[in-house]
């Protein structure tokens, strides 16, 4: 009752709550002094109900093209145009500087031609130059903002309607931090790349193509002098960075990700730490992951300083030179001295992009192996799908059959072998044997969490296989054995499979499956919020909440997963008068972990190392004195207590 009573006082708001929450609006948490405020701005709120908004388990053919970034960005023509116009005109504007220096000191400063009027001419232009790029950089960055938000957003849908459609195979065997890291690094690289980098490359590699076009329209021989004893020098430099810093990047995610994986497991697993007093070696394991990242960034960053001033020494030695040879070609007569001095300008503002480009290219790497991995997640095809010409399966009676039913999570290791069951409309059924026999496999058939590897499931006669998911699951309700709530209120948690419940329909539910006197004693009753996992519910409390779900959604078939869970003895009367209510009319499977349970079903199935050992009545099993009777004859030794294996 511990956990009954942190139920009560934990995190409600005051009973200012109702009012709003009877409008359908999230207000937990919301001091009362604040409450008429909240409300008066929500009313005014526009409700974003998404107009057209449908769910189909085939993708559609937009769905099913590739992912690629042109694809995404592609969808977005005029950004992407505007965006591009941008980073043209930018890279034009940025390098007219040099140029009118030239034209300044040329036509106004050198001897022979002091002009006033073309220095402040110069100066002014070179002024609205200045501003006309900043303005130009601003919307540029608005541009791409705009079309980054736009194409995350729509990738964010994409794989999350992706994931919705996956079967619970793929769950299983996916980790869930990796497909975390999926909708959130990967998809945050992807944003860095939409945002900054392509526009970055775009600019930087125009500015060069700009910048040595003016250079040998400005002088053949000084421009040729300066890509031969800078570019080479400059390239070998960029190749070893780039290698070097690949393999820092490489280093630091791969070290990045074990400090994930330890802080997520440590978090998840706070319960069994603490408890088996593992706080000190937990933080020595993390000292140890933590210290390897470190020593990737230490890495990472020696290279950058290596790599950084070096380009700096090869731009001042460029310098040197250029002033050596560009000087002789000024006392030659060959060269202005303007033109000398733009090409100083020129050769500086030539190496920021070369350094820049490199830098990016790692954040290019992350996008396109980001894009590849979720390329891979947006290919991987549900393993229980939908056929195309799946029909819909219209009201049924709840006749259940399996056929010749063969199955193995891992096809080559079979966990049930030729199960033949018919379960007629309206019978309630147990499963019972040990533990691992493969009770809960054939359950997870039934509403095709898994398909057989050979051998059908029928319902009412019809191949599950050949009806929609959608309509197959609105008739097969599954209580499964740790019941998951949501955050939110226990309202919405009931309602979850019929979000049109009425409230009448509602308090039914609550009172069909004894939860009246726990909804009661909650300041705001059914509008009570239910912490995320249920953590401040007790099992049984949880149980019973996912019962009252069950029964709401009214399918007609229900397969129960009887929690392993010991009840005390009050919590397992309620839990077993509530079972009765819900089966009442309805075919159901129960895994029975209880004899109790067991013996409260029409029939008894025996499940023993995949296969079906033996079915009848209660009492006639008990007659027959095989499996069943054994197993209750230990039951009742051990006091009626013990679970059923
Ligand atoms: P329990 O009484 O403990 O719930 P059960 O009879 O319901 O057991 P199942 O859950 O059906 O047993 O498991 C049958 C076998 O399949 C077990 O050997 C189990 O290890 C294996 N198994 C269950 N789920 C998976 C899975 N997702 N992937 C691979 N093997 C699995």
């Amino acid at each position: 009752m511990a956990w009954g009573g942190g139920f009560v006082g934990g995190g409600f708001g005051g009973g200012g709550h109702r009012s709003a929450t009877d409008n359908g609006l999230p207000f937990g948490g919301i001091p009362s002094e604040l409450m008429d405020e909240a409300t008066k701005l929500l009313a005014t709120e526009p409700v974003h109900e998404p107009a057209n908004l449908t769910f189909t388990q085939r993708p559609s053919a937009g769905e099913r093209q590739q992912l690629s970034l042109a694809r995404l960005v592609g969808r977005y023509p005029r950004y992407l145009y505007g965006g591009s116009l941008l980073v043209i005109a930018i890279s034009l504007v940025l390098q007219a500087g040099p140029k009118l220096t030239e034209y300044a000191i040329n036509n106004g400063m050198v001897p022979g031609h002091h002009s006033l009027t073309v220095v402040v001419v110069c100066g002014a232009i070179y002024l609205v130059l200045a501003l006309a790029s900043a303005f130009l950089q601003r919307a540029q960055v608005d541009v791409t903002g705009r079309l980054a938000s736009r194409v995350m957003h729509d990738l964010r849908i994409r794989v999350f309607t992706h994931l919705q459609r996956l079967s619970l195979g793929f769950f299983t065997e996916e980790k869930a931090g990796v497909l975390m890291s999926r909708m959130t690094s990967d998809i945050e690289n992807l944003q860095q790349l939409v945002q900054d980098g392509i526009s970055q490359f775009a600019v930087q590699g125009l500015t060069m193509v700009v910048i040595t076009v003016i250079l040998f329209a400005t002088n053949v021989a000084l421009a040729t002098w300066t890509v031969l004893l800078v570019v080479p020098l400059l390239f070998v430099f960029s190749i070893w960075f780039h290698q070097a810093s690949e393999r820092g990047y490489l280093r630091t995610r791969d070290r990045i990700a074990n400090v994930l994986a330890d802080l997520s497991e440590s978090l998840y697993g706070i319960r069994v730490v603490t408890a088996n007093n593992r706080q000190r070696r937990n933080i020595r394991n993390h000292r140890h992951v933590v210290g390897a990242y470190r020593d990737a960034n230490l890495y990472t960053g020696r290279v950058s300083s290596i790599y950084g001033p070096s380009t700096v020494m090869i731009g001042i030695l460029g310098q040197g030179l250029l002033l050596a040879i560009g000087g002789r070609l000024v006392l030659e007569h060959q060269l202005t001295i303007g033109a000398l001095i733009a090409f100083f300008l020129y050769l500086n503002r030539f190496f920021s992009p070369i350094q820049l480009l490199v830098q990016q290219y790692n954040a290019l790497q992350q996008g396109r192996s980001s894009i590849t991995r979720l390329r891979g997640l947006l290919e991987t095809a549900p393993s229980v799908d939908e056929d195309e010409h799946a029909t819909t399966l219209g009201p049924v009676e709840g006749r259940i059959t399996f056929e010749h039913v063969s199955f193995g999570y891992d096809p080559d290791r079979p966990v049930l072998t030729d199960v033949n069951l018919e379960i007629a409309a309206g019978e309630s059924i147990a499963f019972v044997g040990p533990t691992g026999a493969g009770k809960s496999t054939i359950a997870k058939l039934a509403n095709r969490f898994y398909d057989p590897t050979s051998g059908r499931v029928l319902i009412d006669g019809v191949d599950v296989r050949t009806v929609t998911l959608h309509s197959l699951r609105s008739q097969v309700g599954v209580v499964p054995q740790e019941p998951f709530l949501f955050a939110g209120s226990i309202r919405t948690n009931l309602a979850f499979g019929r979000p049109d419940a009425t409230d009448a329909q509602i308090e039914r539910a609550i009172d069909v499956v004894g939860l009246r006197e726990l909804v009661d004693r909650l300041p705001d009753g059914i509008d009570a919020e239910v912490h995320e996992r249920g953590q401040t519910l007790s099992a049984g409390e949880r149980q019973l909440l996912a019962l009252a779900r069950a029964f709401l959604a009214a399918p007609r078939i229900l397969i129960l997963d009887e929690a392993t869970s010991s009840l005390d003895l009050q919590s397992e009367t309620i839990v077993e008068r509530a079972l009765d209510r819900i089966l009442e009319g309805r075919s159901a499977i129960l895994i029975a972990h209880r004899l109790t349970t067991a013996q409260r079903a029409d029939r008894i199935v025996v499940v023993d190392h995949g296969g079906i050992v033996e079915s009848g009545t209660p009492s006639e099993l008990l007659a027959a004195g095989g499996a069943y009777a054994t197993m209750y004859a230990s039951w009742l030794a051990s006091g009626g207590r013990d679970a059923s294996r």
